[in-house]
């Protein structure tokens, strides 16, 4: 095998993608829908955004023009997009990943990566927490997904795309799999994996560069890796033509980024001097940081609609529960309120101590108008005009 490739890890970098999300989504609330092709992104595109794999039967796939999947399958569930579903649908699929590992790397509504490390001492090997994960959607959601795990971002990416299900007609799949959905590829199995497939199943080589290598008759990456590399930097660049070679080798050291920008919120946490259940030393925590968050959000001009509560237990997996809220607030008494509500429900029903305790805000509204809505819609809430009330106090003090 590549010598490049001698001193690695195991395997431990999953990649985890759901199958034909929206359209999934939309099988999921509508039960009638499901077995039938159901076509999403009806609208101004007018290009599919997503087919369900009974659709893909028929030869539709995305970004196909509209017209053209209505004459494939005339007879098919078209839908527009329903992005606010779908996200709530991916929070939840993210709140699962999350409760396995700590390191997860947001790529989008419907896809991550994750780095298992963390979680083997707790779950199991990689292709245990694999499993657990996927029967996890599948039983708490009733979504299915396929993970690839390797030890290298882009051949994680490359394997979840090959372990999803046969779809002749989508034509994207080289590799044979047992079916489970899950492909695993070890280091000393990495070279063979990627020596299977053509130049276009890497991720991140667009058509300008297959066009180029098909130029010299590269099609398969195994033509790739035996072509003399100066012949390939000349032709691509050295830049470019470097970075294909790696990732036909398998090469890249990128590590999950899981400390990434959120979106925006505002929150305080905190790591406790000693692990702890105790409900009275945590809700300090919790009455600090909701009169800190309080006055953020006063000095910004916001109230938030959404709290989250964050914690971290003793064995380092991160957690987080959030409540909506129907009117937005930036009263501390709230925000705590709220939090402590959610750290009760939490704890009763999980026996770790607790190790970094936090709240976070988010989805906020411009204090002036959250005023018109509250006076419209709340104006009998006694709570919150105490709530109110007692923030005017204590500001004044
Ligand atoms: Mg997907």
């Amino acid at each position: 095998m590549n010598n490049n490739l001698k001193s690695v890890r195991k395997a431990h970098i999953a990649h985890i993608d759901i199958n034909a999300f929206y359209a999934s989504c939309e099988q999921l609330r509508h039960p009638e829908y499901r077995g039938k092709p159901v076509i999403v992104g009806e609208g101004k595109r007018a290009v599919v955004s997503a087919a369900s794999y009974e659709a893909r039967k028929y030869g539709i796939h995305s970004a196909m023009p509209y017209f053209q999947a209505k004459k494939l399958c005339p007879d098919g569930i078209y839908l527009k997009v329903d992005m606010k579903y779908y996200l709530a649908v991916s929070a939840r699929v993210f709140d699962i990943f999350e409760s396995f590992t700590y390191a997860v790397e947001k790529i989008g509504a419907d896809e991550a990566f994750l780095d298992l490390a963390p979680a083997e001492s707790i779950f199991g090997g990689p292709r245990e927490i694999a499993q657990k994960i996927k029967s996890k959607i599948k039983q708490d959601i009733g979504l299915d997904c396929t993970i690839g795990i390797a030890n290298s971002k882009s051949v994680a990416k490359i394997a979840s795309t090959q372990a999803k299900p046969a779809n002749k007609a989508g034509g994207k799949l080289f590799v044979e799999t047992d079916g489970s959905g899950i492909l695993v590829v070890e280091p000393d199995q990495t070279e063979e994996f990627l020596r299977s497939l053509p130049v276009k199943a890497l991720w991140g080589v667009g058509k300008a560069t297959q066009a180029k290598l098909a130029n010299f008759g590269i099609y398969q990456v195994s033509t790739l890796l035996d072509y003399p590399k100066s012949a390939i930097l000349k032709a691509l660049g050295n830049k470019v033509g470097q970075n294909i070679l790696d990732l036909a080798s398998g090469i890249d050291s990128r590590d999950v980024d899981f400390h990434q920008k959120k979106e925006k919120s505002i929150g305080k946490e905190r790591t406790l001097r000693e692990d702890t259940r105790d409900l009275e030393i945590l809700k300090t925590y919790l009455k600090e940081q909701s009169a800190n968050i309080s006055q953020t959000l006063k000095k910004h001009h916001e109230k938030a609609k959404t709290i989250t509560l964050v914690l971290r237990m003793e064995d380092l997996l991160r957690y987080t529960r959030s409540k909506t809220l129907d009117f937005p607030t930036y009263s501390r008494f709230e925000l705590f309120d709220q939090a402590r509500d959610l750290l009760i429900d939490f704890l009763g029903k999980d026996r770790r101590k607790v190790r970094l305790i936090g709240i976070s805000t988010s989805n906020f509204i411009p204090e002036n108008q959250a005023f018109a809505n509250q006076t419209l819609f709340d104006a009998g809430d006694k709570k919150k005009e105490k709530f109110d009330k007692l923030d005017k106090i204590l500001n004044q003090m």
